[in-house]
């Protein structure tokens, strides 16, 4: 059993997200979906939210979990029995954080890898950042997140 965490903050889960999810289940048995509880980001969607909206989104993929992660992703990838981490790569200014972060959290455990998938060109551009930008803004989100999120936004910034 092949098994990949994919972590992140999905504040909300959009697009790009998925397109890495999919690629992901190519390689791997299970992909593991682990929300990031403790982010220092102060997020726009709840935890509950965001846990919603993923599997709202994944639930018509076979062999996604969803799951909050609270702590060291290096800790959690282990107690799940995982062999990688997956994360996205967009362009060149993801890079130097990315490798960062993986450098590191391969001296915190080397037994877990860590993989960077690219996403479809038409989602290079997408991030969770700039959809709330065009959210808050009145702008039509609905070509990057799923109705379930275009939702969300609508029911959060009615006032
Ligand atoms: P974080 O706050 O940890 O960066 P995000 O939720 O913003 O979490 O993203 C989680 C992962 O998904 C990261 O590896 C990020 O680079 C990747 N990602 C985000 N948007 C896209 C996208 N449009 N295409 C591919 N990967 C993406």
């Amino acid at each position: 059993m092949r098994r990949a965490i994919y972590p992140g903050s999905f504040d909300p889960v959009t697009n790009g997200h998925v397109d890495v999810i999919e690629r992901a289940r190519k390689l791997f048995d299970e992909v593991v979906v682990a929300v990031a509880v403790n982010d220092q980001k102060q997020p726009f969607f709840s935890l509950a939210e965001r846990l919603e909206f993923l599997r709202e989104v994944t639930a018509p993929i076979s062999g996604v979990k969803v799951a909050r992660l609270d702590g060291l992703l290096m800790r959690f990838a282990v107690e799940q029995g995982a062999q990688a981490v997956v994360r996205g790569l967009r362009a060149v200014s993801d890079f130097e954080f990315e490798f960062q972060m993986a450098l590191m959290n391969r001296k915190l455990e080397a037994s877990v890898e860590t993989i960077f998938l690219m996403p479809k060109e038409d989602y290079t551009y997408l991030s969770s950042r700039i959809v709330k930008e065009i959210a808050r803004l009145g702008g039509d989100v609905s070509n990057f997140v799923a109705p379930c999120v275009v939702k969300g936004f609508a029911e959060k910034l009615k006032r």
